[in-house]
């Protein structure tokens, strides 16, 4: 290289630098998002005001405004497939049944991600995550979110629990998703540790709860706070208080991803803990990192 050539090349060096430095500038570099669970109980939840929901609205101020969120909950249950949802405009479904009408008027307008679902679908190369352009926000997905970012001004996005598969394919699903954590998505499971609509108290705080309820959320608890994913991922070697708390596992299986999203380097710590309806675990988690 004679000197003049490498001159300019100095000089381009000093510039892409520079610029390199007013870039980093400008866009903070990205943080690591959380993995989170939430039971999410009854859809009364929606408009109620109570310690679950103000937890929720403390992940919200905590947390801040990821660039989306992913959600993988009970209500989106597709068969011998994965799907995720690239709507840009989600509509609010209102799939329960029974409740005041007040809950059927509500809605959460938050906008979808597409790009962000390519990207989680391009993450998976396990099998092939097939794309749906019509799936709105399901209420264990809307009905939580609502009271974390009341604005609905984080885009969202879900992804179908395949329920012909077992347990562990969903926590090593989980596992394949984790390093979108580290590009601004924020990932939800969403269901419930117990929950078994065939043995409600018609009371939604009846202090009495059930014994194979406090039974099997307190095994959970222990596990969670012990990193023991194994034991989690098989619940159903648990005996009687397992099948009366996961009688289908609908439910169960959200928790499953988030703990699959965990990093080798975290743990969890719980963000609520509660009953409803004397049965329903309405525990709640989120990633912590070590350091
Ligand atoms: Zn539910």
């Amino acid at each position: 290289m004679d000197r003049r050539a490498f001159v300019h090349t100095a000089a381009l060096t000093a510039m892409n630098l520079q610029t390199l430095d007013q870039l980093t500038a400008a866009q903070p570099k990205a943080e690591r998002q959380p993995a989170i669970f939430i039971g999410h109980g009854s859809p009364m939840n929606i408009i109620r005001d109570n310690g679950f929901t103000r937890s929720l609205a403390d992940l919200g101020r905590r947390h801040g405004k990821p660039g989306s969120a992913l959600v993988i909950s009970a209500h989106w249950l597709t068969r011998n497939e994965t799907s995720v949802s690239v709507n840009p405009k989600p509509p609010t479904v209102h799939d329960f049944g029974g409740f005041p009408e007040e809950l059927y008027r509500i809605e959460y307008p938050a906008p979808g991600s597409p790009v962000a679902a390519h990207e989680a679908a391009a993450e998976v190369s396990s099998i092939k995550v097939h794309e749906d352009h019509e799936m709105g926000l399901d209420h264990g997905a809307w009905s939580i979110l609502r009271h974390i970012w009341p604005e609905a001004d984080v885009p969202v996005f879900q992804m179908s629990i395949d329920y012909a598969r077992p347990p562990q394919f969903h926590y090593d699903l989980g596992k394949e998703l984790r390093r979108l954590r580290d590009r601004g998505v924020l990932i939800i499971g969403s269901g419930n540790i117990v929950h078994n609509l065939r043995r409600l108290s018609p009371q939604e705080n009846d202090p009495k709860h059930m014994d194979w309820a406090v039974e099997f959320d307190a095994w959970a608890g222990q596990r969670l706070a012990g990193n023991d994913h194994s034991a989690l991922v098989h619940y159903d070697q648990q005996g009687p208080a397992a099948r009366l708390a996961v009688p289908t596992n609908d439910h169960y299986l959200p928790m499953l991803y988030t703990l699959g999203a965990l990093h080798e380097d975290e743990h969890i710590r719980f963000t609520h803990e509660s009953f409803q309806h004397g049965s329903i675990s309405m525990r709640c988690f989120e990633s912590l990192s070590q350091n």
